[in-house]
């Protein structure tokens, strides 16, 4: 039987093919395929639906149905049997469809009279795209082999569909890739850019489906595992001790020498389809369990399975990551998900970045922010809709992607990036002027850095000094830990970069989201809460030490400031400040100079900071509020967790009575303070802490021109009577009393 249907199936691929390979147009190639498969099949009916759009599938071609339909029979998704192979992604096999659940008659296409229905979902790599359709007047049951033909050949149509094979004169239809979507996702990186889809992986092209040799496929097939599993062991053993990675290839593996999928793919190269074809059907397969599966891990495996497909496939149609093409103007990177150090790497060529996956406190999303980058986080299906060189809209603000745009929406973002521009030209003409507010008020404005490619915004965007250089990115990006000696290097080219303006280097703040690729990953129940930052450096003070000394070494002589970060209480920055006494003595000893002053500082980024004696505020050289760290333990709220994270307003007057507070205090033992977390570059946010006392502010360089030009034109003493008011009254923030005085202004 297996025999028989395998034939079956090969001579319908094989007329498939000769139906694709006329020159007919695409209606005339759909039209035949739906007699050819009709025919084939022994059914009366064989019809094709695909999307029209996200939500509607629309009759393309049909045998046997009313030809008068075709183009004019739509459905929404869910709808009706057909509907409901396109929502679920399922195969609906019944010998008597008018009595099976959710079966819509439509009568302009006279399917009354059919009893039996075979609904294939027409898919590519997860990505559905339409619904195959057999049905006949006997009440029959499709075997299973039928099934399996009708899919072979679905994923035919998906991949011919994909090709554009059924777009030209004479189809109505809307071909996929080709009309505007609007996708949504979470703001990564604020901003807006307009450019070209760049696809960081792009896609393997399958040009043919079909192959004439079942025995050259196979040997195809079975030279591409070969390799494949020479190329995944050689990685294996590169891989070192690295468990998480080690883990990724043992699947790998698995699935290199699964016989399962060796076999499933076989049978398919026997029913007519190519090697690659044959691959790329087990993918989508893979694909369409991943997204129904909820276990993590499982999904993860899967996606493995994903990433071994695609190396596959790239062996066997030659196609590398390195296509040979070039980036388009105006570059968007276009990726599932994306590390720092390949993003790095790319660099300031992008204009914006939409990751399918990725999260806002990602490591590329820091770094997309150090490169001030606009970047969209969580947007779904980018990867498969998206083509490369496809026109798209990033719009950081709204966390929103609009693909292949229509015209007035250009026109309107146009406008909005022409709006943003002539801004920034307004802030260049304000960068050498002091921050002085109408009551006479100074605030520093300093920015914050991380990457050797901020360097250049010290001259650019005015910043006094860097107010908090995160030390960790330069650890995050590398795939093993820096020897002292790169980091002296590194160090020093910072200190020349910022020519004499103070930087504030904090030591490695790692853990929580920040996890090294070459560090053993913690496996903790609430990491934000964990083992994380300081209490790492104290615990296991080999790297802490190290650093320190690069530090001591690079400032050659001159003065250094050192800040810790995520103290949480008084003794924790006594350790640190012995372990830099004791750094300094070593120094001093190894015959190096020492610098000439010193600032050692802390990061109050805990509620219990805030309430430490007094007696720590007069030791400590100077603190900095992490506002991202303080905001989430002072609210209970992840900083990852947009749903959560946005119930509490930063100017809340809780939040800003407990700013206050900190201030106060501050102020009676004489400590220099700063505000280093992200409302530090928010105008309106920024302008609030001033008012309630802070003086320093340290943000992203792109942010310096938008809050000073705010603070030039407010007045403090009368903001502070506004929030007090607003306090006193009972409100919960301050915000719409604040908009209401700043419109005013
Ligand atoms: C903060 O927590 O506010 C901060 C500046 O540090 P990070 O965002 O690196 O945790
Ligand atoms: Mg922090």
């Amino acid at each position: 039987m297996v025999e028989n249907t395998e034939s079956e199936s090969r001579k319908l691929l094989v007329r498939l093919r000769e139906a694709m390979a006329g020159d007919d147009a695409g209606q005339a190639r759909l039209d035949k395929i739906t007699q050819l498969i009709a025919d084939s099949m022994g059914t009366e009916v064989c019809s094709i639906y695909l999307f029209r759009d996200e939500e509607t599938l629309e009759l393309c071609a049909t045998e046997g149905l009313n030809r008068e339909s075709v183009h004019q029979t739509r459905m929404r998704v869910g709808e009706g049997l057909v509907g409901r192979v396109a929502r679920t992604g399922k195969v609906i096999n019944t010998p008597d469809a008018p009595s099976a659940r959710g079966f819509r008659y439509m009568p302009e296409t006279g399917e009354e009279r059919f009893s039996s229905f075979l609904g294939i979902p027409i898919q590519r790599l997860g990505e559905m795209m339409g619904v195959l359709v057999v049905q006949s007047k006997e009440t029959r049951d499709y075997s299973a082999d039928a099934v399996y033909a009708l899919e072979v050949v679905a994923m035919v149509i998906a991949e011919m569909t994909e090709l554009g094979a059924f777009v030209g004169e004479g189809s109505a239809m809307s071909p996929l890739h080709q009309h505007s979507v609007l996708l949504k996702g979470i703001t990564g990186q604020e901003g807006a850019a307009e450019g070209h889809i760049w696809l960081h992986e792009p896609r393997v092209v399958v040009t043919n489906p079909f192959a004439d040799d079942p025995h050259r496929e196979f040997e195809r097939l079975q030279e591409a595992v070969d390799e494949l599993r020479v190329g995944v062991d050689k990685m294996l053993q590169v891989s070192g001790g690295n468990k998480e990675q080690a883990q990724v290839l043992e699947t790998y593996r698995m699935f290199a020498n699964s016989k399962g999928w060796m076999r499933r793919m076989e049978e398919d190269i026997a029913r007519g389809l190519s090697a690659e074809a044959a691959v790329e059907k087990e993918q989508s397969l893979a694909r369409g369990r991943m997204a129904q599966v909820q276990d993590a891990y499982l999904r993860e495996r899967l996606s493995d399975l994903d990433d071994l497909s695609n190396r596959l496939l790239r062996i066997l149609t030659g196609q590398g990551k390195d296509t040979g093409a070039e980036l388009p103007e105006n570059p968007i990177l276009v990726a599932r998900n994306i590390g720092p150090a390949e993003l790095l790497e790319y660099g300031r060529k992008l204009k914006g970045v939409i990751l399918e996956e990725g999260s806002v406190g990602s490591h590329a999303a820091i770094v997309a922010r150090a490169l001030a980058i606009p970047l969209v986080v969580r947007v779904g299906r980018i990867t498969t809709e998206g083509l490369n060189g496809d026109h798209v809209l990033v719009d950081g603000d709204h966390g929103a992607v609009h693909l292949r745009p229509d015209d007035p929406v250009v026109s309107a973002f146009r406008d909005k990036i022409a709006m943003q521009a002539q801004a920034q030209e307004r802030y260049t003409s304000i960068r050498e002027k002091p921050a002085v507010t109408k009551d006479g008020q100074t605030v520093n404005l300093l920015m914050n850095a991380g990457l050797m490619a901020d360097l250049p915004s010290l001259e650019n965007s005015g910043a006094e000094g860097v107010g908090l250089f995160r030390t960790e990115l330069q650890f995050l990006v590398r795939n093993q830990m820096p020897k002292r000696s790169e980091l002296v290097v590194l160090y020093q080219r910072v200190m020349e970069a910022a020519r004499g303006k103070r930087v504030v280097f904090r030591t490695l703040d790692i853990g929580s989201d920040k996890v090294l690729p070459y560090m053993k990953p913690q496996d903790e129940p609430n990491p934000a809460l964990g083992w994380r930052a300081i209490r790492v450096g104290l615990d296991k003070p080999g790297v802490m030490r190290m650093q320190l000394q690069a530090l001591i070494r690079a400032a050659n002589g001159g003065p250094l400031t050192v800040m810790f970060p995520f103290v949480a209480q008084f003794e924790e920055y006594r350790q640190a400040r012995q372990e830099v006494d004791k750094t300094i003595e070593r120094e001093k000893r190894l015959g190096h100079v020492l610098p000439s002053s010193l600032e050692v500082g802390a990061m109050l980024e805990t509620p219990s900071l805030g309430f430490a004696p007094l007696r720590f505020f007069e030791e400590v050289d100077f603190l900095s509020i992490g506002g991202n760290d303080l905001k989430q333990f002072f609210f209970a709220a992840d900083r990852e967790n947009e749903r959560v994270r946005k119930r509490y307003d930063s100017l809340n007057v809780s939040f800003l009575s407990f700013i206050e507070r900190i201030v106060e205090r501050c102020d009676i033992s004489g400590t220099p303070l700063s505000f280093c977390g992200e409302d530090a570059g928010r105008p309106i946010e920024a302008v609030c802490l001033a008012a309630m006392g802070i003086r320093t502010l340290s943000m992203r360089p792109a942010s310096i021109g938008p809050v000073k030009s705010l603070l030039l034109r407010v007045d403090l003493a009368e903001l502070r009577n506004i929030i007090s008011d607003a306090r006193h009254r009972g409100d919960q923030t301050v915000r719409p009393a604040v908009m209401e005085y700043l419109r005013g202004l």
